[in-house]
């Protein structure tokens, strides 16, 4: 099966998967609320392809970026956690498909998509509405899992997706270069981060939620020196990690069939 990850920024990612365009956390702005982006964007929403569904895990200014809604038609359906629709539903038009944890829906006849835990405090800050949920998604085509994991702490109970669902590729948060005792409540460091995705069954990974925003939590030349200095020392984790900056894509091509 054909797969290409494009790493736009922060939780924003494309995955063009056989054919399909799946959207996650899309955030094309230069700011969330008073934090610049760090560099500008390296991709240009113009030039989306035709989405056939966008994946939001909560409801976060940094993941729920209602502005970036404009680049995208008003049919595109969105899955959201449960008890979130007037977050999505009082500003744009689009089709809302509201996912209790666990819950599935399959779009296309093919592709199955399932909200999975996720241990993160949602909710928006200056708003009357509050949605405290927080999913991350596993995406099914063909008997091949893709996780995407949101936003989230270490759990330990990632295990359980590697039993319930054969995980190929895992988008993870890389989201703390570090972190404290109670940061790592709500957050994975980069330890925390490695740990799930040998949790998960060392699938290949691409993280993500580092290099864009928040300078302080995510810095870009930190978060990469640790990394790699990890992947050196660690050659299955050096084979299956794909550091993508801003902007990059990862290809895993066809693999013919052996003859
Ligand atoms: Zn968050």
């Amino acid at each position: 099966m054909s797969l290409k990850i494009t790493l736009i920024g922060h939780a924003t990612l494309l995955i063009e998967w056989n054919g399909l365009h799946i959207l996650t956390d899309p955030n094309f702005s230069s700011r969330v609320l008073f934090f610049k982006r760090l560099e500008a964007l390296r991709y240009d929403p113009a030039h989306l392809p035709k989405i056939d569904a966008l994946l939001l895990s909560h409801a976060h200014y940094d993941h729920l970026d209602l502005f970036s809604y404009k680049y995208l038609p008003s049919d595109v359906p969105v899955f959201i956690p449960e008890g979130m629709s007037k977050a999505i539903t009082h500003f744009v038009k689009n089709p809302v498909v509201e996912l209790a944890t666990w819950g599935r829906h399959t779009i296309l006849d093919k592709l199955e998509i399932c909200a999975v835990p996720a241990q993160h405090p949602g909710g928006r800050l200056f708003c009357r509405w509050r949605y405290p949920r927080c999913h991350g998604y596993v995406l099914t085509l063909d008997n091949e899992s893709l996780y995407f994991a949101g936003d989230t702490a270490y759990r330990n109970d990632f295990t359980d997706l590697k039993n319930l669902f054969p995980i190929k590729t895992a988008l993870l948060p890389a989201a703390q270069v570090y972190g404290s005792f109670y940061s790592r409540k709500r957050h994975m460091n980069i330890d925390d981060m490695i740990q799930c995705w040998s949790d998960l069954g060392s699938p290949d990974l691409i993280p993500y939620h580092w290099g864009s925003f928040f300078k302080i939590f995510n810095d870009p030349e930190k978060t990469e020196k640790v990394l790699r200095k990890k992947a050196a020392g660690d050659p299955l984790l050096a084979e299956k990690l794909h550091l993508l900056q801003n902007g990059e894509s990862w290809i895993r091509h066809q693999i013919p069939n052996a003859v």
